[in-house]
């Protein structure tokens, strides 16, 4: 039997790492999806991931929305769901908020990432891949978008030992990969 009291040091500290690329096409059990509340595709990295995955993705979210999430995904949750032909097995649809400057919608932007890695680690996932959650259409400034990314994701994976051994951001500019970059090689 393990000591349970030495976990913490067996378990190897999850990589953390930024690539300039396109999310449908990593290899990784789990692909994030900066979806909406209803589920039921749009723009940007959500149209991407339907067009890619093939319809089997829509159908579950279907079923999502006619069942437990009746309602929708609030923003700040995610839920997982078959990745269609996807090279991943789960994608993990997260909600980010739409940017605000008069009020501060951070928490609901770390609870999106947190909550992401939640899902994962609950089926057991070793490979994540994020896009820049609410960074495209809904607006929120790219710098603070990878401070605050790449700040969620270490306190959520420093909540304790999880199944989860890389983390990838997949940037889908320059600009986006150098500050992500920037903001991991910080200590
Ligand atoms: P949101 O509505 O949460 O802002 P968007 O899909 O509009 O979501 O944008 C989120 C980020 O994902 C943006 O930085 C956008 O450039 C990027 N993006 C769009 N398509 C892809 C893709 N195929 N792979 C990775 N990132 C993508």
């Amino acid at each position: 039997m393990p000591d349970p009291s030495s976990r913490a040091e067996d378990t190897a500290p999850t990589r953390l790492e930024a690539v300039r690329g396109d999310i449908t096409r990593q290899s990784v059990d789990v692909i994030v999806n900066a979806a909406n509340s209803s589920l039921l595709g749009g723009g940007g990295v959500d149209g991407a991931i339907h067009r890619a995955g093939g319809p089997e993705i829509l159908a579950e979210c279907r079923e999502l929305r006619a069942g437990a999430l009746r309602e929708g995904l609030p923003t700040g949750d995610a839920v997982a769901t078959t990745a269609g032909r996807l090279p991943a097995r789960w994608v993990v649809h997260t909600v980010g908020p739409v940017y605000a400057v008069r009020t501060d919608r951070r928490p609901l932007l770390e609870s999106a990432y947190r909550r992401s890695i939640e899902v994962s680690a609950g089926l057991g996932a070793r490979s994540i891949a994020f896009p820049a959650v609410s960074a495209g259409v809904y607006g929120w400034p790219p710098d603070d978008s990878a401070r605050l990314a790449v700040t969620a994701v270490r306190a959520a994976l420093a909540a304790g030992p999880s199944s989860v051994e890389l983390v990838r951001f997949v940037l889908f500019s320059d600009e986006m990969h150098e500050l992500f970059a920037a903001e991991l090689s910080r200590p």
